[in-house]
């Protein structure tokens, strides 16, 4: 692939642009799906020299207490035998690794499964997981023994669709080039019949944005979790009742850049509709659990009491893990934006930290 003039890879602005020239507009959801690929299979994107810091990547004391929520999990459900960790989007596996080993110390050694789609990330997964096996999804993740799934920051990263009302009516939101750059404008086709009657009549320039994407895979865990057993928890950034607007953003080196420019060179996501996560639960008769702030489940789940430990044992630290509890866990940090749910499979546990 070209090497653009900032050093960055140039090949997909190529492709984006050969394509609408040749076919017409793309959907903002097929430019966020290449746009996303491309950028995770470019770089390791986490981190302070990276693009955007996650959780399990400020301090291990995110990813144990994953692994003591799981773990309580399994114990409470009678220790099968047989059982599987699956993580989507591991990123650099420090999670899993965080939480494996917090699960250990309970006697809980699952197979491990990563569902990953960049080659680059996998292989970071491999020295910190050699015993893991890759998945291009839970399909071929197997069907005997109950699954413990994560998914942290996973299903924001996936493609949002977009549609737009116009003076004429409901459009798809589409991606053209203007000979300069990418740019968002209403599409053709009319969409009227993809919206819900109470917004048929929303002013000019309401966006609506769905992820069928994150809805599907939300479904598919939720079948798996009725057939074989087991819990999944996701946290991701998101709202909690249904709203309107387009949520995409873009960020480069800690700044937040425009979703439009660059693509590839930057990380896209959209927030995440946690009642449509509720919903899905509901259609796939899995209890769900949550959403709660991510503040208020770690909280519970006795992060502070880890920090002081952590804190007590390597005093010099002590400050960073003080701080890096309190990005955590801050209403006006991570702690309210950031949220957990949980589904759990029939006769599986209330999950704690939950308030139930
Ligand atoms: N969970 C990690 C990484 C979050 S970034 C953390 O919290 O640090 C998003 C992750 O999802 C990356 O690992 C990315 O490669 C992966 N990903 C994004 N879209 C994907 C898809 N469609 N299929 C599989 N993995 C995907």
């Amino acid at each position: 692939m070209a090497e653009g003039e900032d050093g960055g890879d140039a090949g997909l602005e190529a492709v984006f642009k050969r394509l609408i020239g040749a076919t017409g507009p793309i959907s903002v959801a097929h430019y966020m799906a290449e746009a996303n690929a491309h950028y995770y299979d470019r770089a390791d994107p986490f981190g302070s020299a990276g693009d955007f810091i996650t959780a399990p990547e400020i301090s291990q004391m995110f990813g144990e207490m994953i692994g003591l929520w799981l773990a309580d999990q399994w114990q409470r459900a009678g220790k099968p035998q047989l059982c599987h960790f699956v993580e989507f989007g591991p990123g650099r596996g420090t999670l899993a690794s965080d939480a494996l080993r917090a699960g250990d110390k309970f006697g809980f050694h699952p197979q491990v499964h990563m569902i990953e789609g960049s080659s680059r990330l996998r292989q970071a997964q491999q020295l910190l997981l050699p015993g893991a096996t890759w998945h291009d999804g839970l399909d071929s993740v197997p069907r005997e023994g109950p699954l413990l799934i994560v998914a942290n920051e996973f299903l924001d990263a996936l493609p949002v669709r977009q549609i737009v009302r116009t003076e004429q009516g409901w459009r798809e939101r589409v991606v053209v080039h203007n000979g300069e750059r990418f740019l968002p404008v209403a599409g053709a086709r009319p969409m009227d019949s993809a919206v819900p009657a109470e917004l048929m009549d929303s002013p000019p320039g309401t966006i609506l944005e769905s992820c069928p994407a994150a809805s599907g895979m939300a479904y598919e865990i939720a079948m798996r979790l009725k057939a074989q057993g087991g819990a999944a928890l996701f946290i991701d950034y998101g709202y909690g009742a249904p709203q309107t607007g387009s949520t995409l953003q873009a960020v480069r080196a800690h700044e937040k850049v425009d979703p439009f420019a660059d693509p590839g060179l930057c990380d896209l996501t959209a927030l995440v509709d946690f009642a449509q996560l509720k919903q899905i639960a509901l259609a796939g008769d899995v209890e769900c659990l949550g959403p709660v702030g991510q503040g208020d489940w770690l909280m519970a789940l006795g992060i502070a009491q880890r920090a002081a430990a952590l804190a007590q044992s390597q005093p010099t630290k002590a400050q960073d893990i003080m701080t890096a509890l309190d990005r955590l866990v801050s209403p006006d940090q991570m702690g309210a934006l950031f949220k957990v749910i949980a589904y759990r499979g029939p006769g599986w546990p209330e999950g704690a930290g939950f308030g139930g």
